[in-house]
């Protein structure tokens, strides 16, 4: 069964806050995102193995860890974008994009783009900020080429319990789900309430 982890340090609190706030232009927005976005790879890097390492300072060897694995973050286009600086601030990575949209007639989410490196051996960082129903983090982890990765991790800004429900049935077992947020419904466009609005649209100021 996948882990879910709520990350409810004081300091993702604030930036979750500034995200909900409907009062906060898309500088301002963008700038919570990607600190909410270091938060989220903070609490994921946890979550990776780390081998032992030395470092060589100017005066001698010190011990150290890195991750045991290549991590690679794979936003799911656009709204995902909005967290990718932040987890690299927090640690170098490889990226992958994922484009999904909404098949007006089936309501499925469709693949309308996907560049993606190797992902054999790899840690995936998914990133999707708002899990409304989970069908596009689902879609994305059916649709990304997991089987030969060494982990998968899903980092949200805010779910809901359908959401986390639906996205760990398509996870592996050992998967693991990192979010800012659980709000309780949806709204009957599937936006997430109280949420915090369309992801996208407040990112990139297209309200
Ligand atoms: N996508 C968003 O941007 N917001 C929601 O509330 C749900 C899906």
């Amino acid at each position: 069964m996948p882990s879910v982890h709520i990350v409810d340090h004081p300091a993702a609190a604030l930036q979750l806050a500034a995200l909900r706030d409907v009062s906060t232009p898309p500088e301002q927005f963008r700038r919570a995102a990607r600190r909410l976005g270091s938060h989220l790879a903070t609490a994921a890097l946890r979550l990776v193995p780390v081998v032992d390492a030395t470092v060589q300072t100017p005066l001698g060897e010190a011990p150290t860890i890195r991750p045991a694995h290549r991590i690679v973050a794979v936003p799911v286009l656009r709204a995902g974008l909005g967290l990718l600086d932040g987890v690299h601030d927090v640690v170098d990575a490889g990226v992958g994009m994922i484009g999904l949209a909404r098949d007006h007639d089936t309501k499925l989410p469709t693949q309308y783009y996907a560049n993606v490196p190797d992902l054999t051996g790899a840690w995936v960082f998914l990133l999707e900020p708002m899990l409304a129903t989970g069908g596009s983090a689902a879609a994305a982890v059916t649709q990304l080429a997991i089987e030969g990765a060494a982990g998968v991790t899903v980092l949200s800004v805010v779910a809901t319990q359908q959401a986390l429900d639906t996205v760990s049935a398509a996870l592996p077992a050992d998967g693991h789900i990192v979010v800012g947020g659980v709000d309780p419904t949806l709204d009957e466009n599937a936006y997430i309430v109280p949420g915090l609005g369309d992801f996208g649209d407040r990112l990139f100021g297209t309200l």
